[in-house]
């Protein structure tokens, strides 16, 4: 029999574990009432303010896969930055690479090398030939949709329902009684996003072709898998229909790996096949340090060369910035692509993966739980849903944000860190077996006081 939840006995355990964690943490505590007097909300972006705790863990010191806060609590942590820190907090050979460059030159606007052996490299990984950088994946969305746009002269970005490619305004947009609307949480949309975007849900190849159709998409921007609401895998055979309608169309085909990276050395695109005209990536590949780049094929690296020269003056405006491809970022990418984040790191990160899946799949059903567990190589995810998402839609239909912050909660006042916006968990190669067992004990902890 299927134990169903009790939301007084969650809303009292919620309770519970917030008073347990403000006990515990005065010196966080008071960090954060002075804080508040310059920061907003007490930190220096908002998303540090999502935690589902009654103020932030305010960070001491983080090493390989650990985060030590100002009162001394360490914490298994598998959020990993939301995947910046997928390569570990500070690996040895990043801060050398950095410590080195230091000395050497930091912003010239000058090539130092390093990029060039970093773009070998991504090109060998991803198999796209052509590289540039970028400072952030959202900056990388966002110049190749410019890109994407001078190349055919077309107006519309097409993406799928609650995707995520960072602040790229023509991606903050979603489906609402079927048409292309500002998502409700978006600040201040600068135009009605209709103007620029069309959406339709995940798996829904029918809708993808009658969007095409109309001849005025310039690009679809997608991730392989939606890893933005939970993690939605694509159906079978869902790629090969996508590549075959977009070049059918002459629409681009852009795939984001920013957090799909964790399904292989080659990301998503290498373990799978795919076929994309660009690849966008950021976030770990600077090993915590501010990174991103995009790959082109050489078909459109040779398109490129015509529209960027006119009249013998280079076009540049709406891509590239100072320290886009900066010297320091560089020797990050560099040392975190040759020495940390190797094909060997992902074979251990992906195995301990596996260990964490096993084990929720183990206590849900000791517990008699329908919830989902995905992965995705290095990255896992629980959904409640007792039937597995194929669209966005879905994924939200199942999303419970009071149990998910609960779950959190519980998790952090027993020393473990998943990712704030949904239960997503991420190994790096500092990662433990033994942080992965302590996750599952507390997981299992939880549920039976949840269901008893
Ligand atoms: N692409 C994807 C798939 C992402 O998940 C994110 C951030 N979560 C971004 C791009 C943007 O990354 P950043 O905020 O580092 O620019």
């Amino acid at each position: 029999m299927r134990k169903s939840l009790d939301r007084s006995r969650l809303a009292a355990l919620a309770s519970r574990e917030q008073a347990a964690y403000i006990q515990a943490r005065p010196v966080s505590q008071a960090t954060h009432t002075r804080a508040a007097q310059s920061l907003l909300g007490g930190v220096p972006m908002p998303w540090m303010a999502r935690w589902p705790t009654p103020f932030p863990i305010y960070l001491q010191r983080a090493a390989g896969a650990e985060v030590l806060d100002l009162d001394g609590i360490r914490y298994a942590d598998f959020c990993l930055g939301d995947s910046a820190a997928m390569a570990g907090h500070g690996p040895a050979a990043v801060q050398a690479a950095i410590a080195a460059q230091a000395g050497l030159g930091i912003a010239t606007l000058l090539p130092s090398g390093s990029d060039e052996l970093a773009a070998t490299e991504l090109a060998r990984r991803f198999g796209l030939p052509y590289w540039q950088f970028a400072l952030s994946a959202t900056d990388a969305n966002r110049f190749v949709l410019r890109l994407a746009r001078e190349l055919t002269g077309r107006s519309k970005v097409l993406v799928f329902a609650h995707c995520y490619h960072g602040t790229v305004d023509d991606t903050i947009a979603t489906l609402v009684d079927g048409r292309t609307a500002a998502r409700p949480d978006s600040l201040g949309p600068p135009i009605d996003p209709a103007l620029t975007t069309k959406v339709v849900e995940f798996n829904d190849l029918a809708a993808v072709r009658q969007a095409l159709a109309d001849g005025d998409v310039a690009c679809v921007l997608t991730e392989p898998a939606l890893t933005n609401i939970g993690i939605v895998l694509p159906d079978p055979g869902f790629h090969d229909e996508l590549r075959r309608l977009t070049r059918a169309a002459s629409t681009l085909l852009i795939i984001d790996e920013t957090h799909t990276w964790s399904a292989g050395a080659g990301g998503y695109t290498a373990a799978h096949g795919l076929e994309p005209d660009v690849i966008t990536i950021g976030k770990a590949i600077g090993g915590g340090v501010p990174a991103a780049a995009y790959g082109l094929s050489a078909e459109l690296a040779q398109r490129l060369e015509t529209p960027t020269m006119v009249d013998g003056i280079p076009r540049t405006k709406g891509v590239g910035g100072t320290l886009a491809g900066n010297a320091l970022s560089l020797a990050a990418v560099r040392a975190t692509l040759y020495e940390v984040l190797t094909a060997e790191a992902f074979d251990k990160m992906t195995a301990l993966a596996g260990r964490f899946a096993d084990g929720v799949r183990s206590v849900l059903s000791d517990h008699q739980v329908p919830w989902q567990v995905s992965q995705l190589g290095c990255r896992v995810e629980y959904q409640f849903g007792s039937e597995v998402a194929r669209s966005g839609a879905q994924a939200a239909a199942i999303a419970d944000r009071e149990l998910d912050r609960f779950l959190h909660l519980y998790l952090i006042n027993r020393g473990v860190l998943m990712t704030p916006f949904h239960s997503m968990a991420l190994m790096c190669p500092a990662t433990t077996p033994e942080q992965v067992d302590r996750h599952t004990v507390a997981f299992a902890d939880a549920l039976s006081e949840l269901f008893g």
